[in-house]
């Protein structure tokens, strides 16, 4: 099936992952993963793997040999020994990220949610169907007090950790504001959506009750 009128479609797929989604049997030509995140798993691996037919992954092959862009035996074993419970995470992962964002759109002092889980989100139905009826571990949601609530919020935590990646068994935040696009201006912030108040989490394996307890 080629969708796409000889252009190569490529497809990051590290937030779905492969048990949500699979970009080649929708026509995409190469899927690339952070194996850093979701596969590894468990924060204690860096690595990536790209997917494609035989052809592209033969050029790929080619080019990761001459670049030297391959991963040591060991960071290979890591991210096996995690693929292993891949399904059991993801699906724990995306239980919680419901239960936080279905907790989190009660609030008042909560401008925002963002998952495409929750119904009123604008590709909702288009996520349903290409995600076979989960929604990823990943849940953005905006804080109406801006920066200094979402600072407070991210001091007052106490099982959960700010740290620049995601995907792995613990549940993991990040404040782009003050982190990760910290070095953008105001308005360049803005233009990407992303509000001094926002906060990316990504859920990990735990009880949803206590991920709820700790942002409460
Ligand atoms: C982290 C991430 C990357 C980069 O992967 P590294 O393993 O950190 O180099 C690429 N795409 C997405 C969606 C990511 O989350």
């Amino acid at each position: 099936m080629c969708v796409t009128g000889g252009r190569q479609v490529l497809v990051d797929n590290t937030l779905a992952t492969p048990m949500l989604l699979r970009p080649l049997v929708f026509g995409a030509d190469v899927v690339v993963h952070s194996t850093t995140k979701s596969l590894g798993g468990h924060s204690d691996v860096t690595g990536g793997v790209a997917v494609a037919n035989f052809e592209l992954t033969s050029a790929i092959h080619q080019s990761a040999r001459v670049w030297g862009s391959v991963p040591d035996p060991f960071a290979a074993w890591l991210t096996v020994r995690g693929i292993r419970t891949l399904p059991l995470r993801v699906d724990r992962a995306c239980e919680n990220a419901m239960a936080v964002a279905d907790f989190l759109s009660t609030r008042s002092d909560i401008r925002h949610v963002h998952y495409p889980g929750i119904r009123s989100h604008p590709q909702h139905d288009l996520a349903r169907a290409a995600l076979g009826g989960r929604f990823s571990g990943m849940v953005t949601f905006d804080l109406a007090d801006g920066l200094h609530a979402a600072s407070a919020f991210v001091r007052g935590l106490e099982a959960i950790k700010l740290a620049p990646s995601l995907g792995e068994r613990r549940t993991t935040i990040s404040h782009p504001a003050k982190t990760s696009h910290r070095s953008l201006s105001a308005d360049e912030r803005a233009e990407l959506g992303i509000s001094d108040g926002l906060i990316r989490m990504s859920c990990g394996i735990e009880s949803a009750a206590d991920i709820v307890a700790d942002i409460a």
